[in-house]
């Protein structure tokens, strides 16, 4: 067991998961409602009141679970907005974690836009107010080489899945510091809403270095240090500390996520990393998958074969990037060479396409290898003239740029074009599903990063598909971390997207959906940790032994379950006083 700079074994206060199967928290009295992992608020029986010495505490009546549901349900409809909601669903999550996760994996749809995109945004912009309780590990550019003892003060020894962001680009958002601390967050609440993830099992981590957002920096309310970020050495050095304690505290198959990184560190450091550490960036790799499998199931839409397809990418970062990789190897298992595939997907950024030895510059990083052979073309107008692409992905956060010409120019080009305006959040999109059914007579194939509401078209109703990473990164940290999958290879990401294609349906599609519908993400989740555990053992990359004979109920036996624990021991344990026969309960 680990112990901290003072000696303090992290687990020596914490009740464990076995005792609490068994019956035996050793928390008692007043202590057992403030956690909110064993509180069951008027849950509580009789006998567990009685018992755990809470009786009187609470008001006599006792609520089970379904009426609390009905509760929270009940005031989650009062409030007026949104951010109120997320607050009070986060208040809910520090009280009582079992009818949390309960009432989010029941109504997963309602809750995914306020516990993530888009409602999560706006939170993390106001985060200093937001703020109520604590919740994960602060670890700052001043703990160098302390960074050992605070993941020891984490009072949980087997943590298993870690996601972590130095707020450096939240969502379309910019840098808001340490008020990204809400997308680990909210992250690692989607592990175990659509995956089963247990919760004990995550930490959210923030490492703050600094913001160079001067208006976060001069918020009264704050949470973070003020000060401009600290990059280059110490930057780096400080990463590496922390990776490397969290293999020292943790062990070596803890999964740590990457997310919301500035595009500078992002590439870099998953190169570093992810051959020596189970790791993965979830806004490259998490969004290369799914939304390569929007377009895998566009296609059986559009019927023009991928190796067919001509991709223009609007923003040419983290995501854009991400999935194009992922593309550039589906399109290669489809038949083509690297060099064919490579000239069917185009990029453009803030200068125009991007295009070798472009006057402008700014063709560096990871984008060099998709310079073409082109004049420079500035307008994504004049570029989509040019090139006829099938298919449009905006991922720049430059809200309208697919406008209305453009949106037509593809309805032209195309009897089915493929439109995804993946920008979160939904403030930020290229265009709204309406804007891109009503340009192009119905026939746009359309998906979205937020979720855009059904829209009615000349009397037919779309779908429109949201392409959340949830339908990804859920399943792919539930197989990591089932059966220990510590080399998390891109052809892991290329099963994944594969797998989720493959559950959209020719109901789903005659409806416009191009993923399956978000309320059955839970049922998604688990077939996808199943397929992608079935394909690590055929690669070699799973390293759980033996391989379990049937792996629906190997996913199945793992995963959280939302069902309050009985805090009563078997009768042979009851303390005498209770079971003597002058004992009144
Ligand atoms: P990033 O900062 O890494 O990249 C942004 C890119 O946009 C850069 O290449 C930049 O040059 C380019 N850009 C800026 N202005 C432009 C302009 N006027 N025209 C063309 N390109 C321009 O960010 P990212 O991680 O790639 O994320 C981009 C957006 O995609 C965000 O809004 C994010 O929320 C969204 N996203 C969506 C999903 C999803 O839908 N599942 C997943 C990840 C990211």
């Amino acid at each position: 067991m680990s112990g901290n700079a003072n000696g303090v074994k992290a687990s020596e206060s914490a009740t464990t998961n076995k005792d609490v199967q068994l019956g035996r928290p050793k928390v008692r009295g007043v202590d057992i409602m403030r956690d909110p992992i064993l509180n069951k608020g008027m849950a509580f029986t009789l006998e567990e009141r009685q018992l755990l010495g809470i009786h009187g505490l609470l008001p006599p009546a006792l609520l089970d679970q379904d009426k609390q549901v009905y509760q929270v349900m009940q005031n989650f409809y009062r409030w007026g907005n949104d951010l109120d909601r997320y607050i009070f669903m986060m208040g809910l999550q520090d009280r009582c974690e079992k009818l949390f996760y309960r009432v989010i994996t029941e109504n997963i749809d309602l809750m995914m836009p306020i516990i993530y995109t888009p409602t999560v945004g706006l939170a993390c912009q106001k985060y200093g107010m937001v703020f109520r309780k604590p919740r994960g590990l602060y670890i700052t550019i001043h703990d160098l080489g302390h960074v050992y003892d605070i993941l020891c003060n984490w009072p949980v020894d087997d943590v298993k899945a870690i996601v972590v962001t130095d707020g450096e680009r939240i969502l379309g958002l910019g840098d808001l510091g340490a008020y990204g601390m809400g997308i680990p967050i909210g992250k690692l609440s989607l592990y175990t809403a659509c995956a089963g993830v247990q919760p004990r099992h995550c930490l959210p981590v923030m490492i703050d270095v600094g913001t160079n957002n001067e208006a976060i920096r001069n918020d009264p309310v704050y949470i973070g240090l003020r000060q401009k970020r600290v990059t280059g050495e110490p930057y780096d050095k400080l990463i590496d500390e922390f990776m490397k304690a969290v293999v020292k505290r943790f062990g070596k198959n803890c999964l740590i996520q990457f997310e919301d990184f500035g595009n500078h560190n992002a590439f870099r450091l998953l190169e570093t990393y992810r051959h020596k550490y189970c790791t993965f960036n979830d806004d490259i790799q998490g969004t290369a998958a799914v939304a390569v499998a929007g377009i895998l199931a566009s296609l059986k839409i559009t019927k023009v074969p991928l190796k067919d397809n001509v991709f223009i990418f609007q923003g040419a970062g983290e995501a854009s990037i991400g999935i194009a990789k992922l593309l550039i190897k589906a399109i290669v298992k489809s038949g083509r060479t690297e060099e064919q595939a490579f000239n069917q997907i185009w990029m453009v950024d803030s200068r125009g396409l991007i295009v070798k030895n472009r006057p402008k510059g700014g063709v560096t990083g990871e984008k060099v290898e998709f310079a073409k052979d082109h004049q420079p073309v500035d307008s994504l107008e004049d570029i989509i003239s040019k090139i006829k692409p099938t298919a449009i992905i905006g991922a720049a956060a430059i809200p309208g740029a697919f406008n209305e010409k453009i949106l037509k120019e593809m309805g032209n080009l195309n009897k089915r074009p493929i439109i995804f305006a993946l920008s979160n959040p939904t403030s930020k999109a290229e265009c709204t599903a309406e804007q891109a059914y009503n340009a192009t007579d119905g026939r746009a194939v359309f998906a979205s990063g937020s979720p855009f509401k059904e829209v009615s078209y000349k009397g037919k109703t779309f779908h429109p598909g949201q392409g959340n990473n949830a339908y990804i990164f859920p399943g792919v940290a539930l197989a990591v971390i089932a059966a220990n999958i510590r080399d998390i290879t891109e052809d892991v990401f290329l099963a994944s997207a594969e797998s989720l294609s493959e559950m959209v349906t020719q109901e789903h599609l005659d409806q416009g959906r191009v993923y399956p519908p978000l309320q059955d993400i839970r049922s998604v989740s688990l077939r996808l940790a199943k397929e992608i555990i079935e394909f690590a053992y055929s690669k070699g990359l799973a390293l759980h032994h033996p391989k379990p004979k049937d792996l629906a109920c190997f996913v199945e036996e793992v995963v959280y379950n939302t069902d309050y624990n009985s805090y009563v021991p078997p009768l042979y344990e009851w303390p005498e006083y209770i079971t003597s026969s002058n004992a009144k309960l």
